[in-house]
């Protein structure tokens, strides 16, 4: 083979773009990281992946890494901790390393699949008739809640402080439909209760308050895994996610050969289908990058 790459990620990005860089004969080699498979793997049953029915996240991520595989890429079970050294091993990298929803450290990781999610957009429908809380006070809170109404039956948005952080347009939502959407202010989640998600502990103003609920959504930010990328912080923007876009390259970052796809370079949009696609345009950039050296 002609050339070989890294990537570093073993996401719904990373591994669509192995399967491109496979098949276009390219060696090439997946670091897994810590999570393999990325957040799908937290899910249960996957309803928003066009052609993909009655599969679970882990079902989907195991046939994506099948795939890659049959078409020759390298699983590597390590987590990388400096580029420089796969530039100097490789003749181009696909950064793909994901990102992780920001949790609250109240016990939240025992309720995945039980009741708790950070994807309202994925688990919404699941929650036919159910009383639900968001906490979150950005555009995404507002977002989830708003993607909830269509199936629950109450909706609640736990904010911190006494304002939102979203934008006007975003809270113009909340406010046109207050039927919809109920907002607790000055209000934090202390505590989970129940085999699933069954009561919340509260506190609001200051004082502890018990509710009742079927589910909780966390919309309070993510954190791009890019840590490892300090040294590299000119291809990083204020948040931490990779910049894209250097003169013909739109998925290729300001280190020439450093391309990135997946949810560390999105922020807005964080779907495995829209993963899936980043990935397989860093794939069909390296290609071409490859070819024109
Ligand atoms: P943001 O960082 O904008 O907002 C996070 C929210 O979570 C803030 O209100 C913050 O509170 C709150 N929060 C953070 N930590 C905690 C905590 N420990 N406890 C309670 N609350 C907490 O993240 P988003 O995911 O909402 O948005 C990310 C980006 O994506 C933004 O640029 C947004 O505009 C964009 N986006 C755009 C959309 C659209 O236009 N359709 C839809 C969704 C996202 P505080 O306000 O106190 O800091």
């Amino acid at each position: 083979m002609k050339y070989k790459i890294a990537i570093i990620g073993s996401g719904p990005a990373g591994l669509a773009a192995a399967i491109y860089t496979g098949r276009a004969e390219i060696d090439t080699t997946i670091y897994a990281g810590e999570e393999p498979g990325g957040q799908l793997t937290k899910t249960t049953e996957i309803e928003n992946y066009p052609g993909v029915i009655g599969r679970t996240g882990p079902e989907l991520m195991l046939s994506m890494t099948e795939q890659a595989q049959k078409f020759g890429a390298k699983l590597v079970y390590e987590t990388v901790d400096d580029l420089a050294r796969l530039q100097s091993e490789y003749d181009g990298v696909i950064l793909a390393m994901g990102a992780s929803s920001r949790l609250l450290g109240v016990g939240e990781e025992r309720y995945w699949g039980k009741g708790f999610s950070t994807c309202a957009v994925c688990d919404a429908a699941f929650y036919r008739g159910k009383n639900v809380y968001v906490v979150g006070g950005g555009d995404s809170a507002i977002e989830d809640a708003w993607a909830l109404t269509k199936f629950a039956s109450s909706v609640t948005i736990l904010v911190r402080k006494t304002e939102f952080k979203a934008s006007k347009a975003m809270q113009k939502r909340i406010n046109d439909n207050p039927d919809k959407i109920k907002v607790m202010w000055n209000t934090n989640l202390k505590e989970i209760r129940g085999e699933r998600v069954e009561e919340l502990v509260l506190d609001v103003n200051g004082v502890e308050q018990m509710v009742k609920a079927d589910g909780i959504f966390f919309a309070i930010g993510h954190i791009p895994a890019t840590g490892f990328l300090s040294k590299n912080s000119k291809i990083l923007d204020e948040n931490g996610y990779v910049k894209t876009g250097n003169g013909d390259w739109p998925t290729m970052t300001d280190i020439a050969g450093v391309f990135a796809a997946g949810d560390c370079v999105d922020h807005r949009y964080r779907q495995a289908a829209t993963a899936v696609g980043m990935g397989v345009q860093a794939a069909l950039d390296i290609e071409k990058w490859l070819e024109s050296k």
